[in-house]
């Protein structure tokens, strides 16, 4: 998508004087029922809350509103989900920006918009049907009814887009916890919804969030009665405490994706695809190529198509420079490992480059540099713009480096590569959610590639890229010895 700036300069200034006069618009709607705060949000209208019983509350009566109405109104209300997240995505994906000063802007726009566009909604949803000389069993996917979801800085609003989107098309209704860096848009975006969904329908806080988000409200969630099922896309901690909580739990999890280059695969084009896949959003994809393993007979040849291809390559000392800078040891003991410094999470290689000793023009999206197999950047859920390239001897050692960086999450994983061959040895042993050949890692979840989208991707739990039917429940319905209309059972 192509936002100019001087665009993107007439929202933010519009952006600017709606969240001035948002708050007393938002007041002269509230119903007696509903407070405010210090902030002028009226909590307990359109989805907005300050404590978790209450959001769970008025979700529970959203959910059983929406189980009296017509599959036609779930239609009609991703309907105006996905009109709000397209005709607004210029304005939402920059107050996203500004919130949480991480990515790039014109992937926050382009988030929003093909969210609107590419998530499956009602059309989704089966019926599956047996029939035989015993009758008929119908099977249908019915709702869990409010559903708990935790959602990332990564993609605050886009996530519970997508969220809303998948669960509401199968009929529930949702309770957010957002992540703290990602409130306000993510509060945002929440009213803005459930305003269009209320005055079409009549239906209020189908979409709930709770505005001032910390653990203690996600382990509410996580243990409140009518929760029935959770959702969580984040990193290992969160996922850690969803699988202990003892609620079912869909579990969109981290990744670490690597990525094989073979001695077969087009160069130019994996340079291109490397570029493209790891500089989007600056590297905030929990899909995006993390780390390269190059079979060493091609790899000069790879390193000279990165620059081609227009990534600026560090040398070995402003490798370790960018070290220092934007890793950091975290954790004692056998939990001693390296994260990201958050000065430099989602920010522009440019920014990285610095941090390096090195200067490059604005327009580099992306920086790399060769490392060895066991360095923190190759270990390391980076989520920056730089990605390391390691020199293996051969394809087998390159798929062995893959598999140990990957950590076993069985997230994403991706080959560049002519050799079909090589493809299904490397499928095998990553065993992961995803596996990209030949494309970038968006190409996975239908951009570029075929398939759906989604931003929750449940490797842990297994269920994958997520859609309306994740969030349902199988019912049987049985009718005996009639209907079955071909045979005839004596
Ligand atoms: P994060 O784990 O720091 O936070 C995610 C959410 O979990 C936030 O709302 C946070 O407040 C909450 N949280 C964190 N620890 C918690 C705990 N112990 N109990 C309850 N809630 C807790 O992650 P982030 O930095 O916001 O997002 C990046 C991470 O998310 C990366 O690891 C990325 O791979 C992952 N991610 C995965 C997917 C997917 O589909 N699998 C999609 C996007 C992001």
């Amino acid at each position: 998508m192509q936002v100019s700036e001087s665009l993107i300069r007439s929202v933010v200034e519009q952006v600017i004087n709606q969240v001035r006069n948002s708050a007393s618009a938002t007041g002269a709607t509230a119903t007696s029922n509903a407070s405010s705060s210090n902030s002028g949000i009226a909590y307990g209208r359109y989805g907005l809350f300050d404590n978790v019983d209450d959001a769970v509350r008025s979700a529970r009566v959203a959910f059983e509103q929406l189980r009296d109405r017509p599959i036609e109104h779930r239609r009609r209300i991703i309907e105006h989900i996905r009109r709000i997240s397209i005709e607004n995505c210029v304005e939402l994906g920059t107050m996203e920006m500004n919130e949480t000063k991480i990515g790039r802007l014109e992937h926050k726009i382009g988030k929003l918009k093909t969210l609107g566009e590419k998530t499956p909604g009602v059309e989704f949803l089966r019926t599956e049907c047996y029939s035989g000389d015993h009758g008929l069993a119908v099977i249908e996917h019915a709702p869990f009814g409010v559903i708990g979801a935790i959602t990332p800085v990564t993609h605050s609003l886009p996530t519970i887009t997508g969220n809303a989107v998948s669960m509401i098309a199968s009929g529930n209704a949702v309770v957010v916890n957002p992540h703290p860096s990602g409130k306000k848009v993510a509060a945002e975006g929440v009213r803005r919804f459930n305003q269009a969904i209320h005055a079409d329908l009549g239906i209020d806080n189908l979409i709930s969030l709770i505005c001032e988000p910390t653990l203690e409200s996600a382990q509410q969630l996580f243990k409140h009665r009518s929760i029935a099922l959770i959702c969580v896309t984040g990193g290992p901690a969160v996922a850690r405490a969803a699988l202990n909580s003892g609620k079912r739990a869909v579990v969109a999890g981290p990744g670490n994706p690597p990525v094989v280059v073979d001695e077969t695969a087009d160069l130019d084009h994996a340079a291109r695809c490397i570029i493209d896949g790891a500089s989007f959003d600056n590297n905030l994809l929990c899909i995006a190529e993390k780390q390269v393993f190059v079979v060493s007979s091609v790899f000069d040849a790879m390193m000279a198509a990165m620059e081609r291809a227009g990534a600026v390559r560090l040398n070995a000392p402003e490798v370790e420079r960018l070290t220092h800078a934007a890793l950091q040891v975290v954790g004692e003991g056998a939990d001693a490992h390296h994260a990201p410094r958050k000065e430099l999470l989602g920010q522009d290689a440019v920014k990285l480059a610095a941090a390096a000793g090195k200067s490059v023009d604005p327009s580099v999206l992306l920086v790399f540099g060769e490392t060895t197999k066991d360095h923190p950047f190759v270990q390391t859920e980076q989520m920056m713009p730089f990605v390391p390239f390691v020199r293996c001897k051969d394809f087998d050692e390159c798929v062995k480096c893959a598999q140990q960086s990957e950590h076993g999450y069985r997230h994403t994983s991706i080959i560049h590569s002519r050799n079909v061959r090589n493809m299904t040895r490397m499928a095998r042993a990553m065993d992961t959610t995803l596996f990209v050949k030949n494309g970038p890692c968006m190409a996975a979840l239908g951009l570029g590639g075929e398939g759906y989208l989604s931003f929750s991707i449940a490797g842990p739990t297994g269920e994958g890229v997520t859609t309306p039917l994740t969030f349902t429940r199988e019912r049987r319905c049985s009718l005996i010895d009639d209907l079955f209309i071909l045979g005839n059972p004596s």
